[in-house]
C-alpha cells in the first residue's frame, strides 16, 4: 500500500473495488443482482467475485431464493479479512476500538478499562508513538496478528485542515497546532491512517441505516464543554475546500461571549452559548458549577438559574441550527455531546430552530438525539477508516498486485 489518502475520490466504475462497495452497502448482493444493478455482463462480475474471492474479501454464502432451479448464493464481506482501528482523543481520554472490516467490535479500551489520555508534555510524535504501540498490544492481546492491520482513523475536538490533516488551533493540546498525525504514523505503519474532527465523525455514525447511503442528509452537532459540527450532504462526508466545513460553532450570535476562543468572530456561539462559556458564566455569578455534569445535574434538579442559562444557550444554537437549515434543507438535524442530555437546552433548541425555519424546510426536518450518544464519535472513526481502506481505488489496486493473495 502507498501513503496516498483519500483513495474514495477516483475509481472505475464496475470495476473489482465497485463490486465490492456493491455487496459492502447492499441488502443482499449475488452475482446476478450485481449484474443487473451494474450493467455488467454476467462473465465480468464473474471475474470481479472470482478476484475478490482470491483476495480473501468476499465469500459466498447460503442461498438467495431458488430460481429455476439454480440457486444464487449471496455474496459477503469477509470481515475477518483484516481489521481497522478508531481512536477518540481528548484532554481527558484516549478510547481505542479494532474492528474487523465488517464493521464489528473485535475490542473497546472503554470496556478493558485502558482509555487513559496519551502523553502530550513529549509533542506529537511521541504521543503517537504511544498510540501505536496501544494499537498493536490490542491486537496482541486479541490474537489479531499486524499483517492484517488495514488502516486508522483518529478523531480529535479541533478543526483538521483536509486534505492535510494538520490540526489547527486544538483548544485541548495549543502545542499540537499544525500536527500532522497521520504522517507522523508512516515511521510505524505503510497503511493509511487518517485524522478527522469528531463532530464530522459523529455526523458520519449518524448515517441513515434504513434508507440507502446517499440519501442521507444530515448536519450533526456535538454539544460539549464546546460546540462542533458536521455535514453529510448525498451520504458523503461534506468537508468543503479546506477541512472547515460544519463549524457552526463561530457563528456571531446575539450574546456576550464568556469564554475565549481562537477563532476571532466576536461573540461566537461556542464563546457563548457552549457548555464550557455556561458554567462559567453560572460561577461569576456566584454558582458553584464546575464541569457539564454539574450543568446537567442542576439542569435536571429544576435549578432556576441554570435552567434559565440552558434555555438562553438553547434559543441562540436553535437559531444559529435555522440558518443552517434553511440554506442546507437536511433531512435530520442530530443532536449529539454530554449536552445533548439536557431537556431544557434541548427542547429551546429544537423549538426555536422549528420557529426559525422555513415550512418547506421543517416539513421535511426531524431534529433528533444521536442514537448512540456515546459512542458516536468512535463509530463514526470506525465508518471513516473502513470506508477508506475499502475504497474502490484501493481495492482496485489490490487486485492488480494481488498483495492480500499474497499475503494470506
Ligand atoms: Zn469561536
Amino acid at each position: 500500500m502507498n501513503h496516498r489518502l483519500y483513495q474514495d475520490v477516483e475509481h472505475v466504475h464496475g470495476s473489482v473495488g465497485d463490486v465490492l462497495r456493491l455487496i459492502r452497502t447492499g441488502d443482499t448482493a449475488s452475482r446476478s443482482t450485481i449484474a443487473r444493478s451494474t450493467g455488467l455482463a454476467p462473465s465480468t462480475v464473474g471475474l470481479r467475485v472470482d478476484t475478490l474471492v482470491e483476495l480473501g474479501l468476499v465469500h459466498e454464502v447460503g442461498a438467495e431464493g431458488s430460481r429455476g432451479g439454480r440457486r444464487a448464493r449471496r455474496l459477503e464481506l469477509d470481515g475477518a479479512a483484516g481489521f481497522v482501528a478508531a481512536a477518540d482523543l481528548g484532554a481527558n481520554h484516549a478510547r481505542i476500538v479494532l474492528s474487523d472490516l465488517a464493521g464489528r467490535t473485535i475490542t473497546d479500551t472503554d470496556d478493558t478499562g485502558v482509555s487513559e489520555p496519551l502523553p502530550r508534555a513529549d509533542g506529537p510524535a511521541a504521543a503517537v508513538a504511544e498510540l501505536w504501540r496501544r494499537f498493536v498490544q490490542l491486537a496482541e492481546d486479541a490474537d489479531l496478528p499486524m499483517a492484517d492491520f488495514r488502516g486508522a482513523a483518529i478523531g480529535v475536538p479541533a478543526p483538521v485542515a483536509y486534505p492535510s490533516g494538520r490540526i489547527v488551533t486544538p483548544a485541548f493540546e495549543p502545542s499540537w497546532h499544525d500536527a500532522a498525525l497521520g504522517a507522523l504514523f508512516q515511521e510505524h505503519t505503510d497503511a493509511p491512517v487518517l485524522v478527522e474532527n469528531d463532530a464530522n465523525l459523529i455526523a458520519l455514525a449518524e448515517r441513515s441505516d434504513t434508507l440507502p447511503p446517499e440519501c442521507s442528509q444530515l448536519v450533526a452537532v456535538k454539544l460539549g464543554t464546546r460546540i462542533g459540527g458536521g455535514v453529510i450532504a448525498g451520504g458523503r462526508l461534506h468537508r468543503g475546500v479546506g477541512g472547515a466545513a460544519g463549524e457552526v460553532s463561530h457563528t456571531s450570535v446575539d450574546g456576550v461571549s464568556a469564554i475565549g476562543c481562537t477563532c476571532g468572530v466576536p461573540n461566537c456561539l461556542e464563546s457563548v452559548a457552549s457548555g464550557g462559556a455556561i458554567a462559567t458564566r453560572l460561577r461569576a455569578a456566584g454558582h458553584d458549577v464546575g464541569t457539564t455534569g454539574d450543568l446537567l445535574r442542576l439542569g435536571a434538579q429544576g435549578d432556576a438559574a441554570v435552567v434559565e442559562e440552558l434555555r438562553a444557550a438553547g434559543e441562540l444554537i436553535g437559531r444559529v441550527l435555522a440558518g443552517i437549515a434553511n440554506f442546507f434543507n437536511p433531512r435530520e438535524v442530530v443532536l449529539a455531546g454530554a449536552m445533548s442530555a439536557s431537556p431544557p437546552l434541548v427542547a429551546a433548541i429544537r423549538s426555536e430552530l422549528y420557529r426559525m425555519c422555513l415550512p418547506l424546510v421543517a416539513d421535511d426536518l426531524e431534529v433528533r438525539a444521536s442514537r448512540a450518544p456515546r459512542d458516536a464519535g468512535i463509530r463514526g472513526g470506525v465508518v471513516l477508516a473502513l470506508d477508506e481502506v475499502l475504497a474502490p481505488a484501493r481495492i482496485d489496486e489490490l487486485a492488480r498486485r494481488g498483495v492480500l493473495a499474497e499475503v494470506g
